[in-house]
């Protein structure tokens, strides 16, 4: 059984794509690809995890197209998300005989997305590609929404582009053989949509945790749906991260930092957890929210066993030497998103992140070392 919900995206011309959420559709995507005339040849793009799993089950379910169907791995691991990746697999793609006529999938998590879309969107100009996002994060954030690009050593995704895919498949079946600790890594951004977005998500997450942790399949059903719905609503509105989808950084501001300092052994959604910690504690000093909504949020990642306090070998300073770094890349100055109350974000007219002062941003830190 499928579902879809739409991304709407006019612009100069229609860019609006589909997703398709449900259980196992490899031969969905046979028959769409069969008929879709995106490409004479397909492309699939994975890690070495996810080919191990279902290299042979895509590939057998989409002979039928009658398309010819060729498949480039990559080691497993946020540290393969760099350009000496991208270039290796595009050699690859000239050596294949590959033009024009292909359509990229990417099959995998949220590194394979990345870096399967921005091949896609250099590769002889600009190729289309689907996603097949086979992690949690994937599901219900990285997949939707255009965002595709790599990590250099100045810092996270600073090589890149708005890249839109044609379609987006989210086969919750994937998330069966996906281990807990990815699966909780994935979950993080879920709960930070409803923390940014929506107070009766916030409630239903907490409502249904055992079920949540289970991985019960009609509420993974409902919340990833939910959460696309979330994601996909913000990006109709500003595709290019000019307004509103900055809100979707909440979290992140500290979160890349810590995630960079550990060496990516603290995986993205778990320094989320505690950037988003860091970032409630600037919005409860600066006194945009309440303490007690705080403390629920506090409450309700705790007992999702995620880890909220920030590394006490982790210098403040170096967090924040960490962050100019992101920040200089880009030209801009250190911001953050705040927080006024569960499902509602500080926004000053268009505005929706916030410069803040040091001195504020280093006690922050502080006190969320000293909560353990
Ligand atoms: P993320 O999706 O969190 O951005 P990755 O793309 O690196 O990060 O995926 C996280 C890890 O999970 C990788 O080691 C990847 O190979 C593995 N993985 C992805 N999908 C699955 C799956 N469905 N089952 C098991 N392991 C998976
Ligand atoms: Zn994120």
């Amino acid at each position: 059984m499928s579902d879809k919900l739409k991304v709407k995206l006019m612009g100069k011309k229609d860019r609006s794509y589909e997703l398709v959420l449900g259980e196992i559709f490899f031969d969905e995507l046979a028959e769409y690809l069969g008929k879709s005339n995106l490409g004479n040849r397909v492309l699939i793009i994975t890690d070495s995890n996810v080919k191990k799993l279902y290299g042979k089950k895509i590939q057998d379910a989409l002979r039928k197209t009658g398309l010819k169907i060729d498949l480039i791995e990559f080691k497993a691991g946020e540290k393969s998300k760099v350009r000496e990746t991208k270039q290796r697999i595009e050699d690859r793609m000239f050596e294949l005989g590959l033009g024009r006529d292909t359509v990229i999938l990417a099959l995998g998590g949220g590194v394979t997305g990345d870096l399967a879309g921005f091949i896609a969107a250099t590769f002889n100009r600009g190729i289309p590609y689907i996603q097949i996002p086979t992690t949690m994060l994937a599901m219900v954030d990285s997949s939707i929404g255009g965002k595709t690009g790599l990590d250099t050593r100045y810092g996270k995704n600073l090589i890149g582009a708005f890249y839109q895919p044609k379609r987006v498949y989210i086969d919750t079946d994937f998330l069966k053989t996906l281990p807990e600790k990815e699966y909780l890594n994935g979950l993080v951004e879920l709960i930070k949509h409803a923390i940014i977005k929506d107070r009766d998500l916030f409630y239903f997450i907490g409502k249904y945790r055992e079920k949540v942790l289970k991985k019960d399949p009609e509420i993974l059903a409902y919340l990833i749906k939910k959460s696309c719905e979330i994601k996909s609503k913000i990006v109709e509105i500003d595709e290019h991260e000019s307004s509103i989808r900055r809100i979707l950084n909440f979290g992140h501001t500290i979160g890349h930092a810590i995630e960079t300092l550990s060496d990516y052994k603290i995986t993205h959604g778990f320094a989320v957890s505690i950037g988003m910690n860091v970032e409630l504690q600037i919005s409860l000093m600066l006194n945009y929210i309440e303490k007690h909504e705080v403390e629920i949020i506090r409450q309700l990642l705790k007992e999702f066993n995620l880890c909220i306090d920030v590394p006490e070998e982790m210098h403040v300073n170096d967090i924040i030497k960490s962050m100019e770094m992101d920040k200089k890349a880009i030209k801009s100055s250190i911001r953050f998103v705040l927080l006024e109350e569960i499902g509602k974000i500080r926004a000053v007219e268009n505005r929706f992140s916030f410069n803040v002062d040091d001195e504020i941003i280093e006690k922050a830190i502080e006190e969320c070392k000293k909560s353990r």
